[in-house]
């Protein structure tokens, strides 16, 4: 891939990932880390060529394998969700590793990020556009995220992209004291709103934020 490639042109360009940052705070983003680096980061060259066109309009876009990239929109409001009130973060674990652009936002605002997959050879996508824009502060499983990735834990920060019935148990272990998770959560009678839930001392303390819709939390590796 060439430079030119990685910065765009046309509908790729710095002036169209512009437009979209104007977009964003149109939709009430307000936090400045956020779309600095949205602004930076090239979301064409995470979709397919086909698509590359298209990569910044505020819509989800097919990954291949039955996923989508989340919409612009989405990723900045969870990220910001994920670092409001904190000025920094040590290590957040990503559940839904998809195509790696969210990972790839969280990479360049936070020390580690672990980034978890069920999908194989979506995380092999991950990877290969991570590498592109020498992103190495980042490290990738290929397992069933309902586990977490207890090697690494606690984490300050957890973020899910795919959306569980009920918040998975090693998730809410695994989060620091003081730590944050931002996750879409599935209520069978009422759509799937977005949660933050911060770990006191003793508790969990759980706020109610955007409705939303992810791809179902599915179990087991495919
Ligand atoms: N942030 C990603 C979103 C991808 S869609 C992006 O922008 O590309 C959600 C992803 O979660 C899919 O790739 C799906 O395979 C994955 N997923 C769903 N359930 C999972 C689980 N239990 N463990 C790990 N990944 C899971």
């Amino acid at each position: 891939m060439t430079l030119r490639h990685l910065q765009g042109i046309g509908m790729t360009s710095q002036r169209t990932r512009d437009r979209m940052i104007s977009r964003l705070i149109e939709q009430g983003i307000t936090d400045e880390r956020v779309l600095k680096v949205m602004q930076s980061t090239p979301r064409h060259i995470f979709v397919d060529e086909a698509l590359a066109s298209r990569a910044y309009e505020d819509t989800a876009l097919p990954i291949g394998y039955n996923q989508t990239i989340s919409q612009p929109y989405i990723v900045a409001r969870m990220t910001e969700l994920l670092l409001e009130n904190k000025n920094s973060f040590n290590k957040v674990l990503e559940i839904g590793t998809g195509c790696g652009y969210q990972t790839a936002i969280l990479a360049n605002l936070v020390d580690e990020v672990y980034s978890v997959e069920r999908i194989l050879p979506l995380q092999k996508k991950a990877k290969s556009h991570t590498e592109l824009l020498k992103l190495n502060n980042i490290r990738y499983s290929y397992s069933d995220g309902s586990w977490g990735w207890q090697d690494y834990a606690p984490y300050d920060g957890i973020l899910v992209a795919a959306a569980p019935n009920q918040v998975p148990e090693a998730l809410l272990q695994q989060l620091a004291v003081d730590g944050v998770m931002v996750i879409p959560v599935a209520d069978p009678d009422d759509g799937q709103v977005l949660q933050r839930i911060t770990r006191t001392e003793n508790n969990f303390q759980v706020e109610q934020f955007d409705p939303v819709i992810f791809v179902p939390f599915l179990a087991g590796k495919e």
